[in-house]
């Protein structure tokens, strides 16, 4: 960063001032202690804060369906039989994707397994999944019981990318290797897009590259991406994506998640996909008694009709989002998670490593912040006095500044907070 941080309260004030997006903060709720003070909330990672706007949202669903029972699939103010199509557009600007290759639903995990229906096809010679080591635990047993579904063993089918001895991060050279050594026995790459632990934003373009040189199959989890940084997934060439909407994208806690394919695969009729009702074509699903005419793109991979209270907590969301724009967001992040880094920084001590890139465009708002001897007493200890991270064994704090509701003021009183209890 090439701007001259200070560290100091009313420097962080002055930086609250400048910000052009500080309002949006007003529109959320911050929780509160006993006293009335806000809360310092950097959990957007795991479960983003409530917009006030969604219980208007979702009360106008509740609304509907008392006046019009089943007729709100028409008569809904938005109508619920082609309600998920309202949320297209934004998921699809969010992710730099077209709307025919975005959809919301399902959860994240299952929405992995369905796109490894399609593209995990694996035969004896080209049967290997590549993920992270340090994968989220949900993508690895998604992975491993898919190679065992298809009668591989996990222990040899499952290669892991992992960082060098001594190192935190991934280097694209060892994903180069790996496809270097295994390449024709490789099917697929499940590669988190952010990774959760380290906050390492990974060059998925180049990881598509990679691994289409090869003939694998990419896809991207984008849970801790998607509202967090512009992974722009069509031009990256993925050729699946699935995210949840319950972090960054602050849409409550187990709603629906997004999927993408990319436009390349969308009228690919070979293509294996599990289908039920809602894949079919939008214009004869009610005829009942036809075959199967699966709508192209990833509206063929829904199976059922969605809930729509969730889909009305994303749209409450969504449209934040949208009036915004991820750019103004992006700006705000870089120099936020920028000033947090620097304070952190300041603290005189070595027991305190970031682990996160310093490189901004290879992070999103989250710092990983490596504590030496520390056990989780001190996470206790930050939440005791409200100040909300996230603690993941053996001794990483992560932290997430938020752009569309943290304040600088917040990473100021963050860190001078933690260099009290160290
Ligand atoms: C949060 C997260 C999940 C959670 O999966 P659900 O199916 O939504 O419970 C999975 N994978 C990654 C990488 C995550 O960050």
């Amino acid at each position: 960063m090439s701007i001259a941080f200070q560290a100091t309260l009313d420097y962080a004030k002055q930086l609250d001032k400048e910000d052009k997006i500080s309002h949006l903060r007003q529109e959320f709720h911050i929780p509160k202690d006993k006293s009335g003070n806000e809360w310092i909330y950097m959990c957007g990672n795991s479960l983003g804060l409530q917009p006030k706007s969604t219980k208007e949202y979702i009360n106008q669903e509740l609304t509907d369906w008392a006046n019009f029972g089943v007729e709100g699939h028409f008569e809904a103010k938005n109508p619920w039989m082609p309600y998920h199509e309202f949320l297209t557009d934004s998921m699809a600007k969010i992710v730099g994707a077209k709307p025919i290759e975005v959809v919301i639903m399902n959860t994240l995990t299952t929405n992995l397994h369905l796109l490894m229906v399609s593209f995990y096809q694996p035969t004896d010679k080209k049967y290997k999944i590549v993920i992270e080591s340090d994968a989220f635990p949900s993508d690895r047993y998604a992975v491993e019981s898919q190679i065992d579904f298809h009668g591989y063993d996990p222990k040899e089918g499952l290669i892991e990318w992992k960082p060098r001895e001594g190192e935190e991060l991934l280097r694209m050279e060892d994903l180069e290797t790996i496809l270097d050594e295994q390449g024709d026995e490789i099917a697929l790459l499940l590669i988190g897009g952010v990774n959760y632990y380290t906050g390492q934003y990974l060059d998925i373009k180049r990881i598509a590259e990679l691994g289409h040189a090869k003939d694998c199959m990419v896809g991207i989890d984008l849970a801790h991406g998607a509202g967090n940084i512009s992974p722009n997934l069509h031009d990256s060439g993925v050729d699946f994506a699935a995210w949840c909407t319950y972090k960054y994208l602050n849409s409550g806690p187990g709603s629906l998640a997004g999927l993408f394919i990319h436009e390349k695969h969308a009228y690919n009729k070979d293509l294996k996909k599990f289908s039920g009702w809602w894949s079919h074509n939008k214009s004869t699903r009610f005829n009942m008694r036809q075959d199967l005419d699966i709508i192209p793109g990833a509206e063929g991979y829904q199976l059922s009709n969605p809930p729509i209270l969730s889909m009305a907590a994303i749209k409450a969301s969504l449209d934040m989002f949208n009036d915004v724009g991820m750019e103004a967001l992006r700006e705000k992040s870089e120099k936020l998670t920028g000033y947090f880094e620097f304070l952190i920084n300041q603290i005189d001590t070595d027991r305190i490593k970031v682990i996160t890139p310093t490189n901004p465009k290879e992070r999103g708002c989250q710092l990983s912040v490596q504590v030496k001897n520390a056990d989780k007493s001190l996470h206790k200890a930050l939440t005791d006095n409200h100040i909300i991270t996230d603690w993941r064994e053996p001794d990483v704090i992560r932290c997430a500044p938020v752009p569309m509701y943290n304040s600088f003021e917040d990473v100021f009183r963050m860190v001078e907070k933690l260099k009290t209890l160290l």
